[in-house]
């Protein structure tokens, strides 16, 4: 690689590398020339462009990395509309915070944002923001890994702009916050830190994880919005191997602050360590919908039997309503199953039914976790490849009705009934659905 010294902010000399060839080499064939056509766009409209965050950093590490975020020095929503002339693509705008998402066909979405300075009334808050330079720009993010920039010319040349030393860091494999304030203006940056030190096999250490274990003490996490909170853990788990991300929460005494009823109980750990097992195994099988994998994790790690534990974990989290109530009713539904499946005896098939036709696919893959033997894959692949099928059952509500009945809840005792002997083997067919209504209902 070849460096140079350039001057690139106003009045300043500031150190840049031309890193044109790397990425030539690194990035696929249709990269360059569309970075290319972008500077291009920028330089007929008297702009800077930058490509910033993720995608440079996944560039220097040699990971693929298709998520282009452009910061622009000036108008980063009409610079996205020019863009969108020049590509034939749509935008979305968020007039708000000075970005838009640039919609191209055949291409992911670009976020195209103006650069800005944030500034923190209090701990967590949402920054106020104004329009900037990528100078601070990249001084109000997260790591020194993820605040360096590619700044797009007209001549072809990629310069990097690396002002905190992240080039250093990547190749240390260290995660380092750019200032002090770093975890107490954002807490959220707690999550991003583990996330991204498990993701990379890097490390936080020195004052980094000082600062960490100080925002965890002073337990600024409660501070975030459950929205803020949600979305965080949501996305931790959903990193290709979340549970090494949850031991490390353990170990800063993060998990402790977000689940501490659970901190301590091997019962929910060791689930936890099995969830990837019967997510692969579950794979196999014909699941009425694929369960998503981080609502799996998030289901092991907050999903207690005590109630009063449950409830006060809610509270405490403050979840949107829906993860509420959704988690509510599927604990509910987890717990009868638990309870149900620990009899010694073999359960008929209308029972495995009755067991499983309540639990959404995430619930079968924590149930699989939490039994994790012959047995409860047994009645798992019974279910999904056999009693799915034969639970179906060909009287209706007008065939009812049509024997005499009078409508109401009992029809669902008769459908209940109807589908139990389905399942058990003991109804075949339509005809002998009616000699089964008619001994059972109609005498
Ligand atoms: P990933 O590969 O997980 O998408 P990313 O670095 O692209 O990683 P994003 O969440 O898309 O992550 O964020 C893009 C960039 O925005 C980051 O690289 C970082 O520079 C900045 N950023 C995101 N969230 C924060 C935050 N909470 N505080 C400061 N900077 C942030």
């Amino acid at each position: 690689m070849k460096c140079q010294r350039v001057t690139v902010f106003d009045g300043e000399s500031d150190f840049m590398k031309d890193i044109s060839s790397l990425m030539q080499t690194r990035l696929t064939t249709d990269h360059i020339p569309f970075l290319n056509s972008v500077a291009e766009v920028a330089a007929h409209n008297q702009v800077s462009v930058y490509v910033v965050g993720g995608f440079v950093r996944d560039l220097l590490l040699n990971i693929k990395n298709v998520d282009i975020d452009l910061v622009v020095e000036g108008d980063g929503i009409v610079f996205a509309q020019k863009l969108a002339e020049k590509f034939d693509g749509r935008t979305s705008r968020y007039k708000k915070f000075g970005t838009a998402t640039l919609m191209l066909q055949g291409r992911p979405n670009i976020d195209v944002a103006t650069a800005r300075t944030e500034s923190y009334s209090c701990p967590a808050a949402l920054p106020d923001v104004e329009p900037s330079t990528i100078k601070l720009d990249l001084a109000r993010r997260d790591f020194t890994v993820n605040s360096m920039a590619i700044k797009l010319s007209e001549s072809g040349t990629f310069f990097l702009i690396d002002l905190f030393g992240g080039e250093i860091d990547l190749k240390d494999s260290l995660i380092k916050v750019l200032h002090d304030r770093s975890f107490v203006d954002d807490p959220c940056r707690l999550f991003r830190a583990i996330r991204f030190e498990q993701r990379f096999e890097f490390c936080i250490k020195g004052q980094t994880k000082q600062l960490m274990r100080s925002a965890i003490e002073n337990n600024l996490i409660d501070k975030l919005s459950g929205d803020r909170l949600m979305n965080e853990i949501k996305i931790l788990l959903s990193e290709v191997d979340p549970v090494r991300c949850v031991d490390r929460m353990r170990e800063l005494s993060l998990l402790q602050t977000i689940a501490p009823e659970i901190f301590n109980d091997d019962f929910h750990w060791t689930i936890m360590k099995k969830v990837d097992s019967a997510l692969a195994w579950a794979d196999m099988i014909p699941l009425t919908k694929k369960p998503e994998a981080w609502f799996v994790y998030f289901h092991t790690l907050f999903m207690v039997e005590d109630d009063e534990a449950f409830e006060g974990m809610m509270m405490r989290l403050n979840f949107p309503s829906n993860i509420y109530f959704r988690m509510c009713s599927e604990r509910e539904c987890f717990v009868e199953a638990m309870h149900d499946l620990s009899e010694e005896r073999e359960l008929k098939p209308s029972e495995i039914y009755d067991i499983f036709s309540k639990q959404s696919s995430e619930a079968v893959i924590l149930l699989l976790a939490a039994c994790w033997n012959k047995r409860m894959k047994e009645y798992v692949e019974l279910y999904f490849k056999k009693y799915c099928a034969s639970a179906k059952i060909e009287l209706n509500g007008d065939d009812l009705i049509g024997m005499g009945m009078q409508p109401g809840s009992s029809f669902n005792d008769v459908f209940k009934a109807l589908r139990d002997a389905r399942i058990n083997g003991q109804v075949t067919s339509r005809d002998e659905e009616i000699v089964l209504v008619e001994s059972q209902f109609l005498k």
